[in-house]
C-alpha cells in the first residue's frame, strides 16, 4: 500500500557500449500516519479514527504515540506513562498496520508534538507523507501549542470529527488571533466517503488543514474513568485485552 514515484531513465540516447538498457529507478514514498494522545486509556473511539484515516488516505501505518508528559492535562492524568503505553500496545498488536511508539518517553520534561513529529521527520526523511491525525476538540487548542505553526509545516493535520463538535464550523470558530499563530492555514472539508484513491494518494500538502468527517464514536477516556470508579461495566468501550489490563492492576477504581 505504498506510493511510488518511479522515473525511467533510458540510456537508449546515450547507449552503453554493446547493451542498450533502461533503468527503473524506484524512490518509495512512505505514508505515515501519527495519532498522539494521553490515552488514558486508550479506547474504541480512537482506534475507529485511525482506521478510518489509514484507509482513506492509504497509509503505510499509523503510529499511535502515547504522550509521557502532556502539557495541558498533568493533573488530570490517572495511569502512569507505562500502564498507559502497555494497553496502547496490547489494543494495537493485533492490526498489522497500527503500532505503537515510546518516542515521548526517551525525552525528558514535557512531551510537544512539534519535537516528535520532527524527530518521526528526521527518522523518515524528508519524502515521507507524514499525517499528523487529531480530533477536533484537540485541534481548537492546537493555537496554544508549542510552536504550532512549525507543527503545521512538518506534517499535514487530519482533523477527524467528534461526536459534540461541529466540523464545518471549525475555520469560522477560531479567531484572528488563532488563524495567526497558526500561520492562516487554509482549511478542506471531507467526508470520508468523498475521499477517492486519487485525492488520497496525490494531496499531501502541509500547511492545508483536512477536516474529515469519519464515523465517531461517543466514547471518552474520562468517561471510561468515570465508569470504572463507580464499578459499571467498560466492556466494548475499550477492547477485551485493555479491560482485563485495567482490571489485572486495578487502574482507575
Ligand atoms: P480524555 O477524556 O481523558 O480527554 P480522550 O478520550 O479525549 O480522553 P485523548 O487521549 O485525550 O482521549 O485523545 C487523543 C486524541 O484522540 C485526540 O486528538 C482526541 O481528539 C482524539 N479522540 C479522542 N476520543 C475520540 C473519539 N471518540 N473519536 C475520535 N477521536 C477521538
Ligand atoms: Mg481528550
Amino acid at each position: 500500500m505504498r506510493s511510488a514515484k518511479c522515473e525511467v531513465r533510458s540510456s537508449i540516447a546515450h547507449p552503453a557500449p554493446r547493451t542498450t538498457h533502461v533503468a527503473l529507478v524506484c524512490r518509495v514514498i512512505m505514508r505515515i500516519g501519527v495519532m498522539g494522545g494521553t490515552f488514558d486509556p486508550i479506547h474504541l473511539g480512537h482506534l475507529r479514527a485511525a482506521e478510518e484515516i489509514y484507509w482513506a488516505f492509504k497509509l503505510d501505518r499509523v503510529i499511535f504515540v502515547p504522550a509521557a508528559q502532556p502539557p495541558h492535562k498533568e493533573e488530570q492524568i490517572e495511569a502512569s506513562a507505562l500502564h498507559r503505553y502497555e494497553m496502547v500496545s496490547l489494543a494495537t498488536v493485533s492490526t498489522p498496520y497500527f503500532s505503537v511508539s515510546p518516542i515521548e518517553f526517551s525525552r525528558p520534561g514535557r512531551s510537544y508534538s512539534v519535537e516528535t513529529v520532527r524527530e518521526f521527520r528526521r527518522l523518515f526523511g524528508q519524502e515521507c507523507a507524514l499525517y499528523f491525525i487529531m480530533g477536533v476538540d484537540a485541534f481548537l487548542d492546537i493555537a496554544t501549542w508549542r510552536e504550532a505553526r512549525e507543527l503545521l509545516a512538518l506534517a499535514q493535520v487530519i482533523v477527524t470529527a467528534r461526536p459534540g463538535w461541529r466540523l464545518d464550523e471549525v475555520e469560522r470558530s477560531m479567531s484572528p488571533a488563532q488563524h495567526h499563530a497558526l500561520g492562516g492555514p487554509r482549511f478542506k472539508y471531507l467526508r470520508i466517503s468523498e475521499i477517492t484513491s486519487q485525492m488520497a494518494m496525490h494531496s499531501y500538502e502541509p500547511r492545508l488543514i483536512l477536516l474529515v468527517e469519519v464515523v465517531s464514536l461517543d466514547i471518552s477516556s474520562s468517561e471510561i474513568r468515570q465508569l470504572v470508579k463507580e464499578g459499571r461495566s467498560v466492556r466494548h468501550l475499550v477492547t477485551d485485552a485493555v479491560a482485563a489490563y485495567m482490571a489485572t492492576h486495578g487502574l482507575y477504581q
